[in-house]
C-alpha cells in the first residue's frame, strides 16, 4: 500500500490565496512583527520565510533583530513598543531564545490579542477551555492537514508523541475537541511501539530523525510528521518517510508538510488578532 501524500505546500498555497483576497478587502493593511534574537541560522531561515509569506499575502511586516546579548529589559521594551504600535496587529518572538532570557517572561509580555503564535498563557488557557480564538500556529496547521484527508475524526484513536505546551499538548487538546480518543506519549513512555501501532492518527513531534519506522505504524493510519531535523545538509522528519509511506494511509512529507502550514496559520492568526483589535476599538 502506498500512502496518499498530504501536501502541506499545496494546502498552504490555497489558504494563502484566500488570505490575500481578504487582505485586499480590508480597510487597513494587517501587520505582523517578528522579534529575532541572536544568530541561530535555523531561526534566521524561519524568519525569512515568515516575512516572505507576509509579502505574498500583502501584510506589512516589521523584523526587530536583536543582539545575542540583549538584556531582558531591552527585549521587553521592544515588545512594549510593538504592543503599542497600531500598524502591528500580530507579533511573535522567534524561539529558541538565548539561555539568559526567560522565555515565559518574554511571551507573557505580548498582549494576548497581538499573540500571533498563540503561546501566551491567556490564549493557551482559553484553548484548554475550548475557546479557540488564538491557538498555537503549528497545532492549528496540523488540524487543517488532518482534516484535509476528509476522514471521519470522532472515535479515531489519536496518538501524539511529544508533550511540549506549544505542539504536543496543544495538538492533543484540539484533537480531543474533534472527539478523538487521545493518547500522549513522551520520553518516559514504556512500550512505545505497542501504543503507536494502535494509532488511527499518529502525530510525531519529538525531534529525533526517522524514529518512527514502519513496524510502529498501523496500516492505513494518518501520519503527521512535525519534526524538523538537519542530518548533514538535508532536512528529515521524525518519521522514516520512505518506509512508512508503504504502511500509512496518509502521510506528510518533510519538508513540505507541517512547516508551510505553520506559517500559514500564523498569517491566519494575525487576521484574527486584527479582528479582535477592531472589536475592542
Ligand atoms: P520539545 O523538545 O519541546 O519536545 C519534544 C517532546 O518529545 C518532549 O515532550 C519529549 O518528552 C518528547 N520525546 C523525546 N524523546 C522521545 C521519545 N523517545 N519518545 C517519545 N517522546 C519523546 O520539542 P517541540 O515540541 O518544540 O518540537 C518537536 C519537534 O517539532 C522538533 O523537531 C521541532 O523542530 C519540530 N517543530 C516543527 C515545527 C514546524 O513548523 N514544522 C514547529 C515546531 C516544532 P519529555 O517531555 O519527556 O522530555
Amino acid at each position: 500500500m502506498t500512502a496518499t501524500l498530504i501536501d502541506g505546500r499545496a494546502i498552504a498555497a490555497s489558504i494563502r490565496k484566500q488570505i490575500k483576497q481578504r487582505v485586499k478587502e480590508l480597510p487597513t493593511q494587517p501587520g505582523l512583527a517578528v522579534v529575532l534574537v541572536g544568530e541561530d541560522p535555523a531561526s534566521h531561515i524561519y524568519v525569512k520565510n515568515k516575512i516572505k509569506a507576509c509579502e505574498e499575502v500583502g501584510f506589512h511586516s516589521d523584523v526587530r533583530r536583536m543582539d545575542e546579548n540583549v538584556t531582558v529589559g531591552e527585549l521587553l521594551d521592544t515588545i512594549q513598543e510593538l504592543n503599542q504600535d497600531p500598524k502591528i496587529n500580530g507579533m511573535i518572538v522567534q524561539l529558541p531564545l538565548p539561555k539568559h532570557l526567560n522565555k515565559q517572561l518574554i511571551i507573557d509580555a505580548i498582549l494576548p490579542y497581538k499573540d500571533a503564535d498563540g503561546f501566551n498563557p491567556v490564549n493557551l488557557g482559553s484553548m484548554f477551555s475550548d475557546d479557540n480564538r488564538l491557538v498555537p500556529a503549528t497545532p492549528k496547521g496540523i488540524i487543517t492537514l488532518i482534516k484535509s484527508t476528509k476522514q471521519d475524526l470522532p472515535s479515531k484513536h489519536a496518538v501524539i508523541l511529544g508533550r511540549s505546551p506549544h505542539v504536543g499538548k496543544a495538538v492533543a487538546t484540539l484533537l480531543l475537541q474533534e472527539n478523538c480518543t487521545v493518547t500522549i506519549c513522551h520520553s518516559k513512555t514504556a512500550h512505545l511501539e505497542s501504543i503507536t501501532k494502535q494509532a488511527d492518527i499518529l502525530v510525531v513531534a519529538v525531534g529525533k530523525p526517522k524514529m518512527i519506522t514502519k513496524e510502529m505504524v498501523k496500516p492505513g493510519a494518518i501520519v503527521i510528521d512535525v519534526g524538523i531535523n538537519k542530518v548533514y545538509d538535508t532536512l528529515v522528519g521524525d518519521v522514516d518517510f520512505e518506509e512508512v509511506q508503504d504502511v500509512a494511509g496518509f502521510i506528510t512529507p518533510v519538508p513540505g508538510g507541517v512547516g508551510p502550514m505553520t506559517i500559514t496559520s500564523l498569517l491566519e492568526n494575525t487576521l484574527i488578532c486584527l479582528a479582535l483589535q477592531r472589536d475592542m476599538a
